[in-house]
C-alpha cells in the first residue's frame, strides 16, 4: 500500500492511480488481482484510516480523518440540540457508531469502546463542562460565538464578491467584481493562516483551534515540528520566486520555545512582501486567523485598561500610545517630562479619568480580585469604564494593524468553527500522507518528510476544501447552524453555496 501511494504521489513518474497500484503489485510478485485489493485498501486507509492488516506504525485513529470526525462532532451538536442544556456525552458517540451508516466507517469491528469515544471528544476539542460529570459543551453555537458568526458572514459576503471563483474541477468560473482601482477597489485574494504541528512518535494531532487556552504552545516535546503557513485557492501555498511564506519551528532550536504573537507578525510582514511580489500590487490581500486570544494580542504600546494601576508612578518598560479622549483630544497617559514632581509618570486611572470627566468620588479601580463586574456594567469601576471608551474598545490587534498599515484586510474566523478555515483540511491531508512515511531517525529528516507531504497536497484538492468551507459560510448566512450546516454541505458536497431555498429542505429533512 504504501508503494501504491508512494508510486501515486510521485511527481516525477506521473503514474495514474490504476498503474502505481499495479507497479505497487509487481514490486512483491502479484498481479492485477492483487493491485485491485491494493486499491480498495489504500482507499479504505485514506478515507477512513481503517487498515485491514491492523499494523502500520503510528497508531492511526478514524479521527484523523477530517470529515469523518466532523460528521461525529456535528452529530454531537443535534444532539445536544435535543437536550435542555445542550449536554452530550461519549456514550452518544458510542451509540452513532452503532448506526450502521457509521458502521461502514469501522470496516470489521462491531463498535467502540466508551474509553475511546471519550478520546476522540478530547480531540475534537470537546471540554468536561462545569454541569455534570461525564457531560461535554460545545462553544460552536454559544449565543456570543452565533452572533459574531454573522458579523463574520455579513463581511464575507462583501469580501466575496472581490474574489475569483474555483469549481470543484478546480476551474476558475468567476472574476472579481466590482473592481475600481481608483477608488482602491481592488481584487481580493483570500489568505488563510494557521499552524499545525507534526509528530514524530506518537503522531498525534493536536487541534488547538478548538480550545480557547490563552497558554502558548510549547514549540516542541519530544520530537514534533511546527508550521505556520498560508494557503490560497489562486496558487495553494504563498510562495513566489523561491521565497515563501512558510514558518517551520523545530524543537529545542528557537530562541525562548514558543511560537509567539510577535513570531507571527513578523512572519505576515513576509507573507505580504512574498503577496506584493506575486501581484505586483495589483491585488489585496484578506489575511484570516483563528480566533486565538495569542493572533489577536495588541502590541506593545496598544491601548490597553488591563494593565493600568489606578494611581500615578514611574513606570519601566515601553510606553502605551496616546489615547483619544471622547471629545476627540489626544490624550498622552504620562506626565510630561519637566513635571515638577512626576516627570514622565504614568498618570494613572484616576487622572486619565478626569482628564475625561468620567471621574467621580469612590471610584473602585476595579470589581473583585479579577476584573469580575457584574454583567452588562459600564460604568461600575475604574477599569471597566476605560474599558469600555471607545479608543480602548476599538483598539486593533498587533495584526491587524500591520495588516491595514499595508493596505491589505484583515479578519479572524469565529471561535470553534474549523470547518471555514480550508487550511484544516490541507494538514489533514498532509498528515495522511506523513503518516505513510517510514519513521525517520533524525529531526532533520523528518523534516523533509513533512515538507515534502505539505508540497505535495495538490492545487485541486485545495480548490475543493476552500470550496466547503465557502459552503459553511453560505449556509451560515442563510441561517442554519451548525448541524444544519454539516447536513446541508453534505448533500450539496461539491457546490459553493447553497440553494437559496434551503431552509424549506431542512424542513422537509425535519432538521429545522
Ligand atoms: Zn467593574
Amino acid at each position: 500500500m504504501r508503494a501504491l501511494i508512494n508510486f501515486f504521489l510521485d511527481l516525477d513518474l506521473r503514474y495514474g492511480w490504476i498503474e502505481s497500484s499495479l507497479f505497487a503489485a509487481k514490486a512483491v510478485g502479484k498481479g492485477p488481482y492483487h493491485a485491485r485489493t491494493l486499491r480498495r485498501w489504500t482507499i479504505l486507509y485514506m478515507r477512513h484510516s481503517v487498515l485491514p492488516v491492523c499494523n502500520i506504525q503510528g497508531g492511526l485513529s478514524l479521527m484523523d480523518d477530517e470529515d469523518f470526525s466532523q460528521q461525529i462532532h456535528l452529530h454531537l451538536l443535534q444532539v445536544g440540540k435535543s437536550r435542555p442544556n445542550g449536554d452530550v456525552c461519549a456514550q452518544d458517540i458510542v451509540d452513532f457508531m452503532k448506526t450502521p451508516a457509521m458502521k461502514t466507517h469501522l470496516g470489521k469491528k462491531a463498535g467502540i469502546s466508551l474509553r475511546t469515544a471519550q478520546r476522540w471528544m478530547e480531540r475534537m476539542g470537546w471540554r468536561y463542562g462545569e454541569a455534570k460529570k461525564g457531560m461535554y459543551k460545545d462553544g460552536h453555537e454559544r449565543p456570543e460565538v452565533v452572533e459574531y458568526r454573522e458579523k463574520f458572514c455579513e463581511r464575507w459576503a462583501g469580501y466575496s464578491k472581490r474574489m475569483a471563483t474555483f469549481n470543484n474541477e478546480g476551474e476558475r468560473v468567476s472574476d472579481p467584481t466590482g473592481i475600481d482601482f481608483a477608488n482602491g477597489l481592488y481584487p481580493l485574494i483570500h489568505v488563510t493562516h494557521d499552524e499545525s504541528t507534526f509528530y514524530a512518535n506518537d503522531r498525534r494531532r493536536k487541534r488547538w483551534n478548538h480550545s480557547e487556552s490563552t497558554v502558548p504552545q510549547p514549540k516542541g516535546e519530544g520530537q514534533s515540528i511546527m508550521v505556520s503557513d498560508f494557503l490560497t485557492r489562486e496558487w495553494g501555498r504563498l510562495e513566489h520566486d523561491g521565497e515563501e511564506a512558510r514558518t517551520i519551528f523545530k524543537a529545542g532550536k528557537n530562541r525562548d520555545g514558543y511560537f509567539t504573537n510577535d513570531d507571527l507578525v513578523e512572519q505576515v510582514d513576509r507573507a505580504i512582501d512574498i503577496f506584493e511580489a506575486k501581484t505586483h500590487g495589483f491585488a489585496r490581500a484578506l489575511f484570516t486567523f483563528d480566533n486565538a486570544t495569542t493572533h489577536r494580542k495588541r502590541s506593545v504600546d496598544g491601548l490597553s485598561a488591563l494593565k493600568m494601576r489606578k494611581s500615578p508612578a514611574l513606570k519601566e518598560g515601553p510606553r502605551m500610545r496616546d489615547g483619544t479622549k471622547p471629545n476627540g483630544e489626544k490624550q498622552s497617559f504620562y506626565y510630561p517630562d519637566d513635571h515638577k514632581e512626576m516627570p514622565g509618570w504614568f498618570k494613572g486611572m484616576e487622572q486619565i479619568l478626569r482628564e475625561r470627566d468620567l471621574w467621580r468620588d469612590g471610584l473602585r479601580s476595579q470589581c473583585g480580585k479579577d476584573f469580575k463586574c457584574a454583567e452588562g456594567a459600564t460604568d461600575c469601576c475604574c477599569r471597566r469604564i476605560l474599558y469600555c471608551q471607545p479608543d480602548f474598545a476599538n483598539q486593533k490587534s498587533h495584526l491587524e494593524e500591520l495588516i491595514e498599515a499595508r493596505g491589505h484586510i484583515c479578519d479572524f474566523y469565529p471561535k470553534f468553527h474549523c470547518e471555514l478555515n480550508f487550511i484544516e483540511q490541507y494538514w489533514g491531508a498532509a498528515k495522511l500522507r506523513y503518516r505513510a512515511t517510514p519513521r525517520t531517525s533524525s529531526i532533520d529528516e523528518m523534516e523533509r518528510n513533512m515538507i515534502d507531504c505539505l508540497d505535495s497536497v495538490p492545487i485541486l484538492q485545495i480548490r475543493r476544501y476552500a470550496n466547503r468551507s465557502s459552503r459553511f459560510i453560505d449556509a451560515y448566512r442563510k441561517g442554519l447552524d451548525g448541524a444544519q450546516a454539516a447536513w446541508a454541505a453534505r448533500k450539496y458536497h461539491g457546490h459553493r453555496t447553497l440553494p437559496a431555498d434551503i431552509l424549506r429542505e431542512l424542513r422537509e429533512a425535519k432538521l429545522a
